[in-house]
């Protein structure tokens, strides 16, 4: 009975139309005598709703859940949109602040029992005068400020917000440094006796220092090539640094000119203490008179601080142990130009010329830059006669000259380079402009006149 009055109250409208048709006449079910869903079809009713409520139930879930995580990928975006914000923030803010100066601490200032005073150095600025500023321990960490170390200062109060990398960081300054070069002496045509040289003043006190020692003799502190460009002065100083397994250190003498006062010399004590640093290590200073020429009475402030940098140089030769694992190499096209200062005994006492390949020699480069280095050839090639037809080349030009010739063969399609290759590519290095820049003979001129 209690069921049927709920049916009753919750089914009303079911309930009217079941009226509606009774009155029309029509068949019942043997549950429904009283006008009201009642017994089985009562139970079979509930269950289809509660069917019904399952399913919307478990649509809403699913939609609940697809919802969830719907909000979870939204979230996560947003997490990481702020941050990429914050990021982009940071970067517009350090791209919008001014730009620092750049300083060398000169010396950290001390308290009276050793303590520092209120973190303050002496700093000298790019430009020059010297200042006492502070520095932030919080952005700066005051072991890094030793002497010598740059800095970056900020514009208005002048004080040390960072730390710059050390010069000695060979990507800051153009240098090279090399662990080992595998290049050979086998590598190096004709030069015999300056390769000799060579081993005697620069190989020898680093592979077998006793033997000096034995005797009593200092080795020469340094070593100096000169010659034209391209005569294999780089070439010669890699080989001594392979045959000894020493780092090669190059760098170039007008990377080491700088435009601020007091630069140059820092880059020449830097460049010490790395070659020191790398020891057993060959450093090898190449146009060497773009920082070492004869010194002038009238010069400008540019040529003071050339100047400058080459006192520094000469006084890190001159503090240098010949019998240290440290040798030194300049190469210069300009001899006639250093300073006198450089070339005194003790400095870079031992000059040794470079000079422009032989015939001889310049088979040998011919041979090396080709059979050698691999080049198929062609049989007829016949190197006598295109050593013949260099006069006056210099190592660069004829391997310029047998990489050109290679080129030619990979254009034209051949399986191998023959003469017609090398007299074209010839031609083509040594120009007769060139030619006649080098000062060749009539007898060269007639051969250039004979490609024309
Ligand atoms: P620069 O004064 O311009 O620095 P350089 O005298 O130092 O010139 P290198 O850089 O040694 O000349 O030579 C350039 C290239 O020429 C070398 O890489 C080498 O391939 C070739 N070369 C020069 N001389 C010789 C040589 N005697 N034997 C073999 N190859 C040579």
């Amino acid at each position: 009975m209690k069921a049927s009055t709920s049916i009753n109250s919750s089914t009303g409208a079911e309930a009217s139309a079941g009226a509606g048709t009774r009155g029309s006449g029509g068949t019942r079910g043997s549950g429904e005598s009283c006008g009201k869903p009642c017994g089985e079809n009562y139970f079979g009713h509930l269950q289809d709703k509660m069917r019904q409520l399952e399913e919307a139930n478990y649509k809403l879930r699913a939609r609940l859940g697809k919802i969830e995580r719907e909000w979870r990928y939204y979230e996560s975006m947003r997490v990481r949109y702020e941050r990429e914000i914050k990021k982009l923030q940071t970067e517009l803010e350090k791209l919008s602040s001014p730009p620092l100066i750049v300083g060398t601490v000169v010396e950290r200032i001390e308290g009276t029992d050793g303590a520092e005073a209120d973190n303050r150095v002496v700093v000298r600025s790019s430009t020059g005068p010297r200042f006492v500023v502070t520095y932030a321990p919080q952005l700066v960490d005051p072991r890094e400020l030793a002497p010598g170390a740059q800095v970056g200062m900020s514009q208005q109060s002048l004080a040390v917000v960072s730390v710059l990398p050390s010069a000695k960081d060979p990507s800051v300054h153009g240098m090279e440094v090399i662990e080992t070069p595998c290049v050979d002496y086998k590598m190096i045509g004709g030069l015999r006796e300056q390769v000799e040289e060579v081993r005697e003043v620069v190989e020898l006190p680093l592979t077998a220092p006793e033997r000096f020692e034995r005797v009593g003799v200092v080795p020469p502190k340094a070593v100096l090539l000169t010659g034209l460009p391209g005569t294999g002065k780089t070439l010669l100083a890699k080989a001594v640094a392979n045959r000894t397994s020493a780092t090669f250190i190059r760098v170039v003498g007008s990377e080491l000119v700088q435009k601020y006062i007091g630069e140059g010399a820092r880059l020449v004590r830097e460049l010490f203490a790395l070659a020191k640093e790398k020891a057993p290590s060959i450093l090898f200073i190449d146009e060497l008179d773009a920082v070492a020429a004869r010194r002038t009475e009238d010069g400008t402030s540019g040529e003071r601080e050339v100047q400058r940098t080459m006192l520094q140089l000469l006084a890190e030769i001159d503090g240098f142990d010949p019998r240290g694992e440290v040798r030194i190499i300049g190469a210069t096209n300009r001899p006639d130009i250093l300073d006198p200062a450089l070339l005194r005994p003790g400095r870079f006492d031992r000059v040794i010329e470079i000079p422009v390949p032989d015939r001889e020699a310049r088979l040998e480069i011919f041979r090396i830059h080709t059979h050698k280095a691999g080049m198929k050839l062609e049989k007829g090639v016949n190197f006598e006669n295109l050593a013949a037809l260099t006069e006056n080349a210099t190592g660069a030009e004829i391997k310029a000259i047998s990489t050109e010739a290679g080129m030619l063969a990979v254009k034209r399609n051949k399986s191998a380079v023959g003469t017609a290759e090398f007299v074209h590519a010839i031609k083509k290095i040594l120009g007769e402009e060139q030619r006649s820049c080098l000062g060749l003979s009539a007898k060269s001129k007639e051969m250039g006149v004979m490609f024309a």
